[in-house]
């Protein structure tokens, strides 16, 4: 399956468990395509990207199946944004290198493919498989989070340095290779909080959980509802 579409100058991903998606992931994803669309109208696709085994934490309480519907219904209506399954479709452990490395070998050698992550999830970088191989698929891409603050780890630190531009749409000028930082508005939610949340009888605000996707919980019966 080729993902990336002709108005796109990138193939840009957003990996997670999403257990549940929320707004955070969404809006995250809208200023993301509109800041490398470069104008007004977003034209640059973002995918999301849900794994299937997450390697660095718990299983997801809800189905590989539940978390697409979810991210399904919360980007149902925005044109930029799309759910790419491949993750859920493989056997095996959600390894990113290996999804960069399937959809490098997609898109050919010339478009750029940026992986964007959360700073939470760049800190523990040296802990992802093949991790040092990254880049030889794709850019990486770090996310600001609010509460999340900048790694110390100085291995870490030092690789990011010798990869780093300057502003993150210089990552669109080569296919691969390089890491940038981008700080977009800060959306103060996460799937931990919602979950816990629901499972103790609060509705989550609107703000961070699109109603279609909190009306599929309660109809679903996840999170402990
Ligand atoms: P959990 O609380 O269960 O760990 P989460 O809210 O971090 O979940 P994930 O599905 O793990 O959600 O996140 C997918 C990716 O999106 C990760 O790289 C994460 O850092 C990033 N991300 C999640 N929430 C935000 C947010 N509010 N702002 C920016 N990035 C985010």
């Amino acid at each position: 399956m080729v993902i990336s579409e002709p108005r796109c100058s990138a193939t840009v991903l957003l990996g997670g468990t999403f257990d549940p998606v929320h707004q955070g992931h969404v809006n995250s994803a809208l200023e993301l395509s509109q800041y490398l669309s470069g104008q007004a109208t977003p034209t640059q696709m973002v995918h999301l990207l849900p794994n299937s085994q997450p390697v660095h934490r718990l299983t997801p309480q809800a189905s590989a199946q539940q978390r697409a519907q979810m991210l399904a219904l919360a980007t149902a209506k925005y044109e930029q944004l799309a759910v790419d399954e491949r993750e859920l479709c493989r056997q095996g452990p959600s390894y990113s290198v290996l999804t960069m490395a399937e959809v490098r070998a997609e898109i050919g050698p010339q478009q750029p493919l940026i992986w964007c992550l959360g700073v939470d999830a760049f800190a523990g970088l040296l802990h992802w498989h093949r991790w040092q191989e990254l880049l030889d698929y794709g850019h990486l891409l770090v996310l600001s989070r609010p509460q999340a603050t900048w790694p110390t780890n100085t291995q870490l630190l030092t690789w990011y340095a010798a990869h780093q531009v300057a502003e993150a749409k210089q990552l669109l000028a080569s296919p691969l290779g390089q890491v940038a930082h981008l700080k977009l508005g800060q959306y103060a939610v996460s799937a931990t909080q919602l979950r816990q949340q629901l499972c103790t009888g609060q509705q989550p605000s609107a703000l961070y959980l699109a109603p279609a996707v909190a009306q599929y919980i309660a109809d679903e019966r996840l999170y402990g509802i």
